[in-house]
């Protein structure tokens, strides 16, 4: 790996409109955060794009000057992947506009805008895209590594609301995709994440939601887990797919309607979310409050915009964090007493266990009609090692490894790209399963020398 020369940067910073941010900047290490606290790379230079003709730019200097490239959406990946040590990265925090088509229904989106952006901008005329439920995650490795979020048991993932995309290819050529035109990379980009080039705008299809759901959370003592558990999976699956009911195992934060005495205990919360308004909603609650004895409650009708930002005070920049994930196609017994297990020893505060159900839509859609292959998953888990001090990631990370392993049997064996760490790479054929080989050929194709390699790599 080289280094970036000044006198070339100079030459660089001549062509760009936006900003280039070398590592004898005053805030170069401010720029160079990203929401993983544990991840510390320092880039060579960080190019923050204006516009896509900059993408280009940066892209041709990394290639000339022989750099490690790298690309920055809004810097949520847990593997860090946006930042290479001594590279360039191709940096889009500047390019954050959503424009809304609400006649067509369609959002063309730029590759820096955040799920709150997009969310923002739908709602504005009652529209929304199925996107995560953070809502300072990136739109851009979201989409492209699949996405899924309230709104997917009825509209499936996010890139099955993908209509195109733009975008600049490993030699430089700045390129259409879709299903009619280089529709091969069009199936690429939807589930292979930042494999095949840079992505300079998102096309999606909008739904008509209304701008208010009925959501919020059912809190249960930890002590009768085993039995809301068993419950939920006899129920969940039999409510309509405009319902949804994620289960999280963490240490009670300190909500406003749970007693003082419950913050800080252990306890299993559902997170309910329903798009068919308050009377349906209710009734569709109702059985679940009957699971165990809930502690507390807060569910209502909320704006849809404030439903998804719900959880970003648990889930600020700043922390450190490991993360590890299966796919289940259905929960079994094993994997209730492991969570269980796991649960009560909680390494930190802000570590949690949580399983979202996406059963619906996504499973609608043929495992190869995308490069996202895990059709058949109906349930996420994801194993949220996250602390404050490095002195404690051993413990921590030690944790979730463990937890990972212990629930691994139970598992469809499957992956989420998105929820991988770095150590992961062996875990990338599984992501892709039925669809690896042909990913790994259009890589051939498309990006013959690995340029796009800063990610969940598909080799050529
Ligand atoms: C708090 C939190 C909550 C989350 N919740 C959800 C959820 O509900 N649902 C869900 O599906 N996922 C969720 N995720 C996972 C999320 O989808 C991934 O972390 C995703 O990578 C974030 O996208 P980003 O643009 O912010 O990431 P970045 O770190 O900026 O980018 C990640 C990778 O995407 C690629 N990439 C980014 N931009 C481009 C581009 N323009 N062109 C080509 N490649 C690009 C690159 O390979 C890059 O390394 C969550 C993550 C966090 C941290």
């Amino acid at each position: 790996m080289k280094e970036a020369k000044s006198e070339t940067v100079a030459g660089l910073k001549q062509k760009v409109q936006g900003r280039v941010v070398m590592p004898d900047d005053r805030e170069y290490n401010e720029v160079r955060q990203i929401w993983n606290a544990m991840i510390d790379k320092k880039p060579a230079v960080i190019v923050q794009c204006a516009n896509a003709k900059d993408a280009q730019m940066a892209l041709r200097y990394a290639k000339e000057n022989e750099l490690d490239l790298s690309i920055r959406g809004a810097g949520h990946n847990i593997a860090g992947n946006s930042l290479c040590d001594g590279g360039l990265v191709v940096d889009f925090i500047r390019m954050n506009k959503v424009r809304v088509d609400a006649g067509k229904k369609k959002a063309y989106v730029e590759p820096g805008a955040t799920l709150g952006d997009v969310d923002k901008a739908c709602q504005a005329s009652g529209l929304a895209l199925p996107v995560g439920i953070n809502s300072t995650t990136g739109i851009a490795g979201l989409t492209l590594g699949g996405g899924f979020g309230w709104l997917s048991r009825k509209y499936g993932m996010t890139i099955d609301s993908l209509t195109s995309v733009d975008m600049i290819t490993a030699e430089g050529e700045a390129v259409h995709a879709s299903s009619s035109e280089n529709s091969d990379l069009f199936w690429a980009v939807r589930g292979g994440g930042g494999n095949f080039g840079i992505v300079t705008q998102f096309e999606f299809d909008l739904h008509n939601i209304g701008t208010e759901v009925f959501a919020g959370l059912l809190v249960f003592p930890y002590a009768q887990a085993k039995q809301v558990l068993a419950h939920y999976r006899d129920y969940i699956l039999s409510t309509p797919v405009e319902f949804n009911a994620w289960v999280v195992m963490r240490k009670a934060p300190p909500l406003p309607f749970l007693a003082e005495d419950v913050h800080g205990q252990d306890v299993l919360v559902a997170a309910i979310c329903y798009f068919g308004g308050a009377e349906e909603g209710e009734k569709l609650v109702a059985p679940m409050r009957t699971f165990g004895d809930p502690m507390g409650e807060h569910i209502g009708m909320a704006p849809y915009t404030a439903w998804q930002q719900a959880f970003d005070p648990l889930l600020t920049p700043g922390f450190r964090n490991y993360w590890k994930s299966h796919n289940f196609t259905e929960l079994h017994d094993g994997l209730f007493s492991a969570m269980i297990d796991y649960a009560g020893k909680m390494p930190s505060p802000h570590c949690e266990i949580f399983i979202g159900v996406v059963a619906g839509k996504t499973n609608e859609v043929p495992a190869d009609a995308t490069a996202f292959s895990s059709r058949d998953m109906k349930f996420v888990m994801n194993v949220h090692g996250r602390w404050e001090a490095a002195a404690d990631d051993d413990k921590c990370i030690g944790w979730s490894r463990e937890f990972f392993k212990a629930s691994a049997p139970y598992a469809s064996g499957g992956a989420y790209v998105n929820f991988m760490t770095e150590e992961e790479a062996s875990r990338v054929k599984a992501a892709y399963g039925v669809n690896y080989e042909r990913l790994a050929q259009l890589k051939a194709k498309y990006d013959p020398l690995n340029t796009f390699r800063m990610n969940q790599n598909i080799k050529p």
